[in-house]
């Protein structure tokens, strides 16, 4: 057994609000196949095609029970082999699969001689035969709500049995298996190309499943039950979506607001209650801006651009309180439209001339 594991936070791009983030691997694990030991493989044919009259198509024999593909796997005439058909064709004979076997180690070769007679029979069962377990960790915020996941690989697909939970924003366990899981995938998926899928997911207002859907496909002639889909939309259908409204509570009064470079600029200043919440639900955030507008040509923050002829700034509540929200607003402005300036690199042509 061999052990690895990455860090994924050390290399991955997408770190933010994440402390954990790691990948592990458990390689030669050793697969018991408990009854294959006891009474021996039980080998069927296996493999793909033709999808139509003279396209490629494959055969090999593989352990109907546990997935376990002797070795050599074999290469069947498609003509006379059926997918799920029961093996009891020739093998290539033990003593010259265990000659080529010598052989191939003592000469180091990289590719084992075939005997004439043997190029397309299946070879020796493995004697131990491994696999692979896989998971990856995060801690921390991942995306979505939640989602809980279960896929059965089709017989192409590496991994027979592959899951994740993933709940915001504490993290998401991935696992998967190599040649591990045979077994189910054989019974559930013994042909075709699509891997099935059962999940179930929550992001933002909608709850989304699959039930044993192929992976990555939708069709129009799937049965109702293999996608689904509902909205939780029902708050926003009562209340409405979220939003802000305004209502005028002082003003317009005049301000002046005097920038660091020199100039300075009358501004008529309103006060107003901002609202942010659904219109027909009572409770909402509240909060005071002081809505502004500066004479034509505005206050300028960009070299050869025109100035900003209005905008808005948010004022404490207790400035409301008292009456000090104009002077606090004028300042305010000056702050914002300074870095504004900074970070465009504008610098007033009348600076020093401005009254
Ligand atoms: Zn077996």
């Amino acid at each position: 057994m061999r052990w690895y594991t990455s860090n994924e936070l050390r290399i991955g791009l997408h770190k933010k609000g994440k402390f954990v983030h790691r990948r592990f691997w458990l390689h030669d694990v050793p697969r018991l196949m408990l009854w294959c030991r006891l009474r021996g493989h039980r080998p069927v044919v296996d493999g793909h095609g033709p999808i139509a009259k003279g396209l490629h198509a494959a055969r090999w024999v593989v352990c109907d029970r546990c997935g376990v593909r002797p070795d050599p796997q074999g290469n069947l005439d498609p003509e006379q082999w059926d997918i799920g058909q029961p093996y009891d064709g020739p093998w290539t004979p033990l003593t010259r699969d265990l000659a080529a076997s010598a052989w191939t180690e003592l000469l180091g070769l990289t590719q084992r001689p075939v005997h004439r007679d043997d190029a397309r029979k299946p070879g020796r069962w493995p004697d131990k035969p491994t696999g692979t377990l896989g998971a990856e960790l995060v801690l921390g915020k991942t995306f979505g709500v939640f989602s809980a996941e279960v896929t059965i690989g089709c017989a192409g697909d590496e991994h027979p049995i592959s899951c994740h939970l993933r709940l915001w924003p504490f993290g998401a366990l991935y696992l998967h298996t190599e040649a591990f899981g045979a077994w189910l995938q054989r019974r559930l998926i013994p042909d075709g190309y699509y891997s099935r899928v059962i999940n179930i997911s929550v992001d933002e207002w909608t709850i989304r499943w699959q039930w044993w859907a192929r992976e990555d496909e939708w069709a129009r002639e799937d049965p109702w039950w293999m996608h689904g889909r509902i909205s939780l939309d029902l708050v926003e259908k009562l209340f409405g979506p979220k939003r802000y409204s305004y209502e005028t509570v002082n003003g317009p009064t005049l301000g002046l607001v005097h920038m660091p470079d020199g100039d300075s600029h009358q501004v008529q200043l309103v006060l107003q209650r901002r609202r942010y919440g659904r219109p027909r639900r009572k409770r909402a955030a509240w909060s005071w801006v002081v809505k502004w507008t500066a004479n034509s040509p505005g206050i300028e923050t960009r070299p050869g651009k025109s100035g900003i002829l209005s905008s808005a700034v948010e004022v404490p509540a207790d400035t409301v309180q008292t009456g000090a929200w104009a002077t606090l607003a004028c300042g305010l402005i000056a702050h914002k439209l300074t870095a504004d300036r900074i970070r465009n690199g504008y610098r007033p042509a009348t600076t020093g001339q401005a009254e």
